[in-house]
């Protein structure tokens, strides 16, 4: 990299064009031109490559082109200047629970039982009286997460006897104020159980006529006691419906891996190949190598994908990345819940995710460190049921540009995101820029 490439400190931006859109501050593009998807990126370094112009049009990239003083567009675009910082795609939240964080609200301090039905029982003991979920609530956590440079996100909605579908809408509502620009899909999540809480199935197929894309579960043996029932019913529904599952799974070892091969057999009995997750899925880790070799090829072979937050308390029992890559098991970075009534931890931004799974994984060399951003941006996206985000012409138009040498450097130090682009328009511009 020259030293004209380098940004000499947290670089400003300069509007090169009277029509270029006006910061935003935290909240989604305003308006003008910036509505419209298109967007002329100059002097930004993709991947800490050369410095190129990046033309965005109608919300997909048109073209990139050496950084120099030639217009790329013979059309009134506008124009921001990089100033040589570097660009990534879009980060990819691919797991997260934006309808229940107290974020906004004064600190909460955890009252609750231990384990993961304390958390349950304590979350529903206190929600109503935050007002969680609402759609404020949701805006709050979408701006904190845009801000941090995430474009898409997979969050799990909570649906319950007690809520109904209260939260898929809020979220929905709180996502539209973003007209496309943030990309969210919906996982209906059954948290307080499915088998124990009666009428809970028929509100996940309720759920799924009201938009979610995919139905969550939560450990089927330890919630419910029952894995076969609930894994059979969840992914019934999902088959019928031709939705996605997406289970949550902290059970360890033997007793988790049993689960997972459960949901194997029905992703072949229900024809739901490509089309199912499993979270945390800390088992995988746990097991020898020899019985995980045969878990993920199977799971390979069915277009399966996982999701991890990277837990600290895991230490380096993390899911093994190049295993995952090796056996074609898609694998996605996610913040989980933040500032919420299970845990006060998480900021939302998923590079810090990708930084704990990193440093915990022990991983030191640059092509692991990138592929550990690629994770979390061009890699994650199948998680919003794309292929098509990356820095190339016909990607999307999600970037994010930050004052770093490179992605390893983005990694490793985690300096603030700079702008944010979404399909085009700017959802983020960092404050005094
Ligand atoms: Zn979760």
């Amino acid at each position: 990299m020259s030293s004209a490439e380098t940004p000499s400190h947290a670089a400003g931006f300069s509007a090169a064009s009277g029509s270029a859109p006006a910061a935003s501050g935290s909240a989604p593009a305003a308006s003008g031109s910036a509505q419209s998807g298109s967007l002329l990126l100059r002097n930004v370094r993709p991947w800490g490559g050369a410095a190129q112009d990046i033309l965005i049009e109608d919300g997909r990239i048109a073209s990139l082109t050496p950084a120099g003083p030639v217009p790329a567009s013979a059309e009134a675009v506008p124009e921001i200047d990089g100033r040589g910082l570097l660009a990534i795609p879009g980060l990819v939240n691919a797991h997260a629970h934006v309808d229940k964080s107290w974020w906004g609200l004064p600190w909460q301090s955890y009252g609750g039982e231990p384990g993961t039905d304390g958390r349950i029982r304590h979350e529903r003991a206190e929600r109503d009286g935050l007002g969680i979920p609402s759609v404020g609530i949701t805006r709050t956590v979408l701006e904190r997460m845009v801000a941090q440079g995430t474009t898409a996100i997979r969050s799990h909605a909570d649906v319950d006897l007690g809520l109904g579908l209260r939260g898929i809408e809020a979220v929905r509502q709180a996502a539209a104020e973003y007209a496309g620009a943030l990309e969210l899909q919906i996982v209906a999540f059954p948290q307080d159980g499915v088998l124990r809480r009666p009428g809970v199935m028929s509100l996940l197929k309720d759920a799924l006529q009201a938009g979610a894309e995919s139905i969550g579960g939560l450990d089927p043996a330890t919630i419910d006691r029952d894995p076969v029932g609930q894994i059979d019913g969840i992914m019934e529904i999902a088959g019928e419906a031709e939705a996605g599952v997406d289970i949550h799974l902290h059970d360890p070892a033997e007793l988790g891996v049993f689960q997972i091969e459960l949901v194997c057999e029905r992703v072949e009995r229900f024809g739901l190949q490509g089309k199912v997750n499993i979270a945390h899925g800390f088992a995988v880790a746990q097991v020898d190598a020899g019985r995980r070799g045969e878990l993920l090829s199977r799971m390979g072979e069915l277009g399966m994908s996982m999701t991890t937050v990277a837990p600290p308390r895991m230490g380096a029992q993390q899911l093994p990345m190049r295993e995952l890559e090796k056996a074609g098991v898609r694998l996605g970075l996610g913040t989980d819940g933040i500032r919420d009534l299970w845990s006060p931890y998480g900021t939302g931004d998923i590079m810090g995710i990708a930084w704990q799974f990193s440093r915990a994984g022990g991983w030191v060399r640059d092509e692991d460190l990138t592929q550990v951003v690629r994770l979390a941006s061009s890699d994650g996206a199948w998680a919003v049921g794309r292929d098509d985000h990356d820095l190339v012409v016909g990607g999307r138009g999600d970037v994010v540009l930050a004052d770093a040498e490179n992605p390893m450097d983005l990694l490793v130090r985690g300096p603030a995101r700079e702008l944010v682009v979404g399909a085009g328009r700017i959802l983020n511009q960092r404050e005094g820029q």
